[in-house]
């Protein structure tokens, strides 16, 4: 969705760019040989700015505003100012999971004091058409404005938490849908309590407590975090990296200097399998806390990842970094067809997962060793573990990986009856085509070129892809 809206933007200028009139108004402006260029430029910035701004003032779009009302009662108070609304009624709505947390957990059952009102203040009467989505009367009315606090009493991967000292939030659990608008851009300010200081995963602005998002998916994809934390940031390819840890002095700097370090290496062991990183900027935000949900481990969002580690032990942490971190493409950005887009309203069951998840942990331990923090033997070792924990499992022989996937909303992250987990049948998957494809090539081709082909052949061209799909990309590579 990201990728779609900065080429959006980007032909929508050249268009401009190579219009008869605009090269006519530069022209005009042409003093002299020696300050053509300039010139040429200057006339496109007179000539184009105007009509962007004129574009970004009439189109529908979101600013939302995120205080916290209470420390001690744990709220936020949450506001949605929507703009240029064109037709007679919109739907608004808020999403009942997160992606990657295959739970329904509703959200709005942390919501207080829900309200929408017009410019002059009066409050309208929304009717609920869905369990979280509002259906509002809008004719005549070019803004209205939807307010509400939240409370934010759980620290979990899915959840919205304010402390003492802290407070945390993706934006999935605060931020309303306006449907059928989802492609549009909205900025967030925040407003924070004395002594604190923020950081998110979203866009920075130049204000400090403003941010932006370029669409919606991307909008509810970035968590943010408030109030005291330590952070250390680096560089990899050019762009900045952020190691945030909660509570802050619970990471020592040589701790943090050893993780970095590794982190460093394992996004550069990642991305020469794609060609570079996909992101401006990512954050990866580590809590030495016990997730107060079954909502605990980690869980990787579309440039950012955040983790529970128990002990601050980079040794430990980096197997549970590499995974995420491969998650920025392989599901963030590589998406099983039933997930593209993402429908918040409900469960999204894929047969994929096992794609998803299972790759995930295989490439995780690859990244590992070809980045020099595993050696071969411990390698294998992860190999050897994925192989046993399915070996052992009767349920394999009637539950496969696909219906291991379509059924993970079962029981995500509350035990069933049959405990089959398409992580490591998907592992022992990818470590299995990576094998056969590297054997009938000669080792020419292997899982990397399958990663990569999905990667160019579906995200790049903003669709999911199938199962179908998936085995005509296995297919071409494994030809000799
Ligand atoms: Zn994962």
């Amino acid at each position: 969705m990201q990728i779609r809206t900065c080429r959006t933007m980007r032909e929508r200028f050249s268009n401009r760019i190579l219009k008869p009139s605009s090269m006519g108004h530069a022209a005009l402006l042409r003093k002299g040989p020696g300050s053509f260029i300039l010139t040429l430029a200057t006339g496109l910035i007179l000539f184009l700015a105007p009509a962007a701004n004129a574009q970004r003032r009439d189109a529908f779009h979101i600013d939302y505003t995120v205080s916290i009302s209470s420390v001690e009662g744990h709220l936020f108070h949450v506001t949605a100012d929507v703009k240029n609304i064109k037709e007679p009624h919109l739907e608004l709505s808020l999403p009942t999971w997160t992606p990657g947390w295959y739970t329904v957990e509703n959200y709005f059952k942390n919501v207080l004091r829900f309200k929408i009102t017009d410019a002059t203040g009066k409050w309208l009467q929304p009717e609920m058409i869905h369990k979280q989505t509002w259906r509002v009367e809008t004719k005549g009315l070019d803004s209205i404005k939807l307010e509400f606090d939240y409370r934010a009493n759980v620290l979990a991967l899915n959840q919205a938490k304010i402390s003492s000292d802290y407070a945390f939030f993706t934006g999935i659990e605060l931020f309303v849908m306006a449907v059928g608008h989802r492609a549009n851009p909205s900025s967030v300010r925040f407003q924070l309590p004395n002594g604190w200081k923020i950081i998110s995963a979203l866009t920075e602005t130049r204000d400090p407590m403003v941010f932006t998002a370029a669409d919606y998916d991307t909008l509810v994809d970035a968590p943010t975090e408030m109030g005291k934390f330590d952070v250390n940031q680096f560089q990899v390819e050019g762009k900045p990296h952020y190691l945030v840890t909660t509570p802050a002095a619970a990471f020592t700097k040589d701790n943090a200097d050893k993780f970095t370090a590794m982190l460093a290496r394992v996004a550069a062991a990642q991305s020469s399998i794609f060609g570079g990183l996909p992101y401006d900027k990512y954050v990866y935000f580590y809590f030495f806390s016990r997730p107060e949900s079954n909502a605990g481990g980690a869980l990787e969002h579309l440039n950012s990842h955040v983790a529970f580690a128990f002990s601050p032990n980079p040794d430990f942490m980096i197997g549970t970094a590499s995974h995420e971190f491969f998650h920025t493409w392989n599901v963030k950005r590589i998406r099983p067809a039933e997930m593209w887009p993402y429908d918040y309203s409900r469960e999204n069951e894929t047969p994929l997962l096992w794609v998803s998840e299972g790759f995930t942990n295989y490439y995780g331990n690859v990244a590992l060793y070809r980045a020099g923090l595993r050696n071969r033997q411990q390698f294998l070792q992860s190999v050897e573990g994925a192989i046993r924990g399915v070996e052992s499992n009767e349920a394999r022989s009637y539950i496969s990986p696909a219906n291991s996937s379509v059924s993970t909303w079962v029981g995500y992250d509350t035990p069933v009856a049959f405990g089959i987990s398409y992580y490591t049948q998907g592992q022992n998957l990818g470590a299995l085509l990576d094998l056969s494809i590297l054997q009938d090539t000669g080792g020419a081709s292997g899982l990397d070129d399958v990663m990569r082909a999905l990667y160019m052949d579906f995200y790049k061209k903003d669709k999911g892809f199938t199962t179908e799909n998936l085995l005509a990309i296995i297919n071409r590579f494994s030809t000799a």
